[in-house]
Formats: structure tokens, sequence, C-alpha cells
């Protein structure tokens, strides 16, 4: 846990924290650690010999979990959104594909089949049984490991933050420190982000007492994977300032808007912050 502090938050009297879970593990960073634990922790359990999983041409998700089933000698299949990247591989694929990751490639319409009771059974078919992961990671075995987090959180810092702040894609991390009992400020690195409150909701059900979600969709800067020379400006400053690297998708949007938030003094004085970084450096545009 590192502190930030500079005019802004000293302006505004607000104890920021960045949970620095970027520096977990090189290759399965941030919340995907944390997301996929359990989930390969169960697999295992039940003595599974490969993982078949879902996500796009960058997904920070595909990634960790190539090289966590390496790492523990599970297989790997990945479902891969668009057919068109067959012909053109990009760093992230090369990456799965060298971590013994099987690749298969669908059209987005097929993609769009990933949770249907239907489509699954066809894929466990044809691949031999795997252990199923959905798309993201997220699962209730995902939460509880997100919900580790949390009590990490409060065990540094003493006692539970005023708020976690959190860039969101599926929402599962958002809802995992919202299970552990956290006010969670959720920030959406998708364009019309307002769907995830529902399906936050929906991975919530169940749970007795879940914090309070402020979801802010305004700072997705055009969409998933867009970005402006602003945001670039942005993380450049920031790893200047605080010696911390973020990358355009997700971690730089997140700091942005709360700084943004910060500076126009939507917080009480007093307020403390914890920011979580959710890694995904591989991905990021120099800083
Ligand atoms: C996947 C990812 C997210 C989004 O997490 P969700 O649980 O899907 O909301 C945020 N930050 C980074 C760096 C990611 O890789």
């Amino acid at each position: 846990m590192q502190r930030l502090s500079n005019a802004d938050t000293e302006n505004a009297s607000v104890q920021l924290y960045v949970k620095r879970d970027d520096l977990i593990h090189p290759a399965v960073s941030g919340n995907k650690w944390r997301k996929l634990k359990y989930n390969l922790l169960d697999a295992q359990a039940r003595g599974e010999r490969a993982v078949l999983t879902f996500g796009g041409a960058y997904s920070n998700h595909l990634y960790a979990t190539a090289a966590a089933g390496r790492a523990l000698g599970l297989a790997t299949i990945g479902i891969v959104r668009g057919l068109e990247l067959e012909a053109k591989e990009n760093p992230t694929l090369r990456f799965c594909r060298e971590q013994g990751m099987e690749l298969h490639f669908v059209s987005r319409a097929e993609y769009r089949q990933k949770d249907s009771v239907d489509y699954l059974a066809q894929l466990s078919e044809r691949f031999g049984a795997p252990y199923i992961v959905p798309e993201g990671g997220t699962t209730r075995l995902a939460l509880q490991g997100v919900a580790e987090m949390v009590s990490e959180i409060k065990e540094q810092l003493g006692a539970m933050p005023d708020f976690i702040a959190t860039a969101a894609g599926t929402g599962g991390t958002a809802a995992g420190i919202l299970s552990a009992g956290a006010d969670v400020l959720a920030f959406s690195a998708l364009k019309g982000g307002d769907f995830l409150a529902d399906d936050i909701r929906q991975q919530l059900d169940g749970y007795t007492q879940s914090g309070t979600l402020s979801l802010l969709t305004d700072y997705h800067f055009g969409g998933y994977a867009k970005w402006n020379e602003e945001l670039l400006d942005f993380m450049h400053d920031f790893a200047a300032e605080f010696d911390v690297r973020l990358e355009q998708v997700y971690t730089a949007k997140m700091f942005y808007g709360l700084f943004d938030l910060i500076k126009s003094g939507c917080f009480q004085r007093g307020t403390t912050i914890v920011a979580v970084h959710t890694g995904g450096l591989q991905g990021a545009l120099s800083a």
C-alpha cells in the first residue's frame, strides 16, 4: 500500500493510497491473480487437466490464465473474440501461445453465446470437458479472491477506508470488494457503463452485508481500449510524480477520474480512499 500525496489531495484533505496489486506477479497481475486464485485451486482440487476461458484480442484475463495455467501444470484453451485475429496476431495472443495456450478464434456472433448453456456444452464436448471459467474470470470464487484483498487493505490500514476505488470492465472486481462490505467507487472503462450497476448487483445476489456502489461512467475516454493524448499525458505525469506506472485501458482512466473528483471537492475532508492498481501493465503504451 503506497500513499499518494500531492497538492490536490492536500487541498482536499483526502488521504489517498494505492494498493499495488500490479506488483503481485509480472504476468498474473492485479485483479486477474485475485480472480483466478480460487477458480484454479478449485480446478486443481477437482483433478481437472485443462481450463477453458474467453477473451478479446487484448485480454489481460487470457494473458494471466495462460501464465497461471503454465505455472500450475494445467493446459489452457482460450476462446478468442474475432475470426480476423487468427491471421494477425498481437503481443497478448503471442504470449498466450508461448505459454502453451491453445487459441480458438470465433466470430463475434459466436462469442456472444459465451454464457449460453448449450454453447458451453458444445465447447465442453469439443475440448474434452475442460474446467470452464467465464470471461474476465468473474465467478463466485473470483469474488472470494477479491474479498481477500479487502482484508489485506483493512489490516494494512488498521481500518476499513471510506472508499475503495477500482476500474471496472465486467464489474467482478467491484463486486468482490462490495461483497467484503466496503464502499466502492467503480470507474467504468467502457462507454455506456451504466449496465454495470445491474451486473454487479446480480453478482452480489446472496451476499447480505455488501457495501455501497458509486458507479462513475464519464471517464471512459471514448470507450473500451480507447484513449487520447490527455490520458497519455496524465499517465506520464502520474509516473513522474508518484513513481507508479499506469496503463491506458483501465488504471489511468480510474486515476484520472479519481483525481478529477478529488479536485472538484466531491469528498468530505478527512476521507480515506484506497485505489486498487489492478495491473495490466504488459499492455501499457509507454508513459
Ligand atoms: C480486467 C481488468 C480490469 C477490470 O476488472 P473487472 O473485474 O472485469 O471489472 C481492471 N483493470 C485491469 C488492469 C484489468 O486487467
